[in-house]
């Protein structure tokens, strides 16, 4: 956290350097012309000459400041010049200094992407992606890209090597450690259960304890097992298998496995699918989970006697899938954090119901692996929508043979 706040610091002294060069470029030019025409008056060509040194002195500043920043900078222009590039610029993609400036982005970056990120900053005003320098035990690179009023365009590139790293590591962990538990789990579940099933012999209170026992090691279990599939999914492992998805059935289909619980809740569950809709590239199985998954927190923070909708309707270039419900709703403060792993707005209140926390984090890495977006919306006491979008056009998913 550290760490980022003194890039975002670095960050923004790096971007107030760049606006204060671009602005003052701006006005030595026009002050050039206007010094051609003031020389006649001796007082006005004196403020203009200290107002160049002033601008000079800023631009020296500022150049100053760009060298010392740990991050790269590196100005483009627009036929994907390297035009400028700072000292930590050179390093990150191990290159002599002085190396850059004069190449074509391609020669300077050996990159394909860099350039990708240029040209697509230089037609949509900005961009951003991550790319790994080809040397041995090189970098990964964040490479955010921004148009400048004169039509360069300033590409800042952040090491991101040791947050990546951490982050694999801490998936690693999570799914190692899930492995681990889920066996003596097992056993534990097994042994409650058949305990249970033995409860007309125990005194009550024995039988109520082993019936808590049980539901317990039932949401252990779950737990472990929703770890074990966000880590997958997180680290790219869980296979990925592409078909043709109508997203209609699937969310009839899986309406129907949650039709048990929601009677359970007494809660009503409808589907209303759009005619003649388009299909989707994708795995059919892992849309339907992160469907599953919405569907089945709507019926749980559902009110007895209400009713959860689902909507299928699509779009100009995707499929969207909407499910409402008429239940408690979420705080507006808590909502830009329900997908976030183990987050849940009120552990109290949801104690009851059991949850991991876990369930809307896989949902998103599922859209998100799709090439798809998920949101919610919801008013307080009044219900909760959540939706995700699937594109028409499907992500560049390796087909996994026979799965
Ligand atoms: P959980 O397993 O706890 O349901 P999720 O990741 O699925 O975990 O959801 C995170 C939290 O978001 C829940 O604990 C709950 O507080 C809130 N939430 C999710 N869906 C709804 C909903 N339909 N209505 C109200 N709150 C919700």
């Amino acid at each position: 956290m550290g760490a980022l706040l003194e890039y975002g610091a670095l960050l923004a002294l790096l971007a107030a350097a760049l606006l204060l060069l671009a602005a003052w470029r701006q006005r030595r030019g026009v002050r050039q012309g206007a010094a051609g025409r003031a020389t006649a008056d001796p007082a006005a060509a004196a403020r203009l000459a200290h107002a160049d040194e002033r601008a000079a002195a800023a631009d020296r500043d500022a150049a100053i400041l760009v060298e010392l920043v740990g991050v790269g900078a590196v100005r483009v222009a627009p036929d994907l010049t390297v035009t400028a590039a700072n000292e930590a610029a050179h390093r990150l993609v191990g290159r002599k200094p002085g190396t850059m400036a004069g190449r074509s982005v391609l020669e300077a970056f050996t990159d394909h992407h860099v350039e990708e990120i240029a040209r697509t900053a230089l037609t949509a005003g900005s961009a951003l992606g991550e790319i790994s320098v080809r040397i041995e035990q090189g970098p990964t690179l964040l490479a955010r890209a921004r148009r400048t009023s004169g039509g360069d365009v300033w590409l800042v590139l952040e090491d991101v090597s040791e947050l990546r790293r951490l982050q694999r590591i801490r998936t690693e962990f999570i799914d190692n450690l899930s492995h681990e538990l889920r066996t003596p789990l097992t056993t534990v579940s097994l042994l409650a259960e058949m305990l249970a099933a033995d409860a007309d012999s125990l005194p009550p209170k024995a039988a109520e304890r082993v019936a808590r026992i049980e539901v317990e090691t039932g949401h252990l279990a779950q737990m472990v097992n929703e770890l074990m599939d966000l880590s997958r999914i997180e680290s790219g492992v869980a296979a990925v298998v592409v078909d043709d998805v109508d997203l209609g059935r699937l969310a009839a289909s899986t309406a129907d496995r949650l039709r048990l619980f929601a009677e359970r809740h007494d809660v009503a569950l409808d589907v209303v699918v759009a005619p003649a809709l388009p299909v989707v590239r994708g795995d059919r199985e892992r849309i339907g989970q992160a469907l599953l998954n919405l569907l089945h927190n709507a019926v749980k923070f559902s009110p007895a006697g209400s009713a959860v909708t689902v909507r299928v309707t699509s779009a100009e270039t995707e499929v969207i899938v909407a499910v409402e419900d008429h239940g408690q709703g979420i705080p507006r403060t808590a909502l830009p954090r329900i997908f976030e792993r183990f987050y849940k707005v009120d552990r109290a209140r949801t104690r009851g119901a059991g949850g991991t926390g876990l369930g809307l984090s896989i949902a998103r890495h599922i859209v998100e692996a799709h090439g798809g977006r998920i949101w919610a919306e919801s008013e307080e006491g009044l219900g909760s929508t959540f939706s995700f979008a699937i594109p028409l056009a499907g992500p560049n998913l390796a087909a996994t043979p026979g799965g």
